[in-house]
């Protein structure tokens, strides 16, 4: 018997357009969207449009997604103003860190002073 499983994921619905986000930059490999639930005033999530569950996951060959996740969250915080300034990057992962949706994401967070430690 065939079985077919059918999964579902809402960054890669995001990632490719059959979900709406508020996009704020976006390259071949990644994608950068506001946070529908802010933690501070800017928040932005930076995704691959590569599916990756969780910081787990990483395989040898994600290096340089990862890296590009980073310089996108750093071109965020420059366009939105708070470079400077300063802001949080923040990857959740599994139960014990909140993680929420299984595909990973680089919470970009700033606008105003973020304490230490997180709760
Ligand atoms: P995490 O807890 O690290 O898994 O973070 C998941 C984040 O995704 C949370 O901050 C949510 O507010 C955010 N989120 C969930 N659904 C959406 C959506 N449709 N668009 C934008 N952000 C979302
Ligand atoms: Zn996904």
């Amino acid at each position: 018997m065939r079985q077919i499983i059918v999964t579902s994921c809402l960054f890669c619905d995001i990632a490719a357009g059959k979900r709406k986000a508020d996009v704020v930059f976006e390259s071949d490999d990644v994608l950068a969207f506001r946070d529908i639930s802010p933690q501070a005033p800017h928040h932005v999530l930076v995704i691959p449009r590569k599916h990756i569950a969780t910081l787990n996951d990483l395989q040898e060959d994600d290096a340089e997604i990862m890296g590009k996740l980073l310089l996108a969250a750093k071109q965020v915080a420059g366009a939105a103003g708070f470079a400077e300034k300063g802001y949080r990057t923040v990857i959740n992962c599994n139960r014990d860190a909140g993680q929420t949706v299984f595909h990973i994401h680089l919470h970009v967070l700033g606008g105003r002073y973020l304490g230490w430690p997180p709760g």
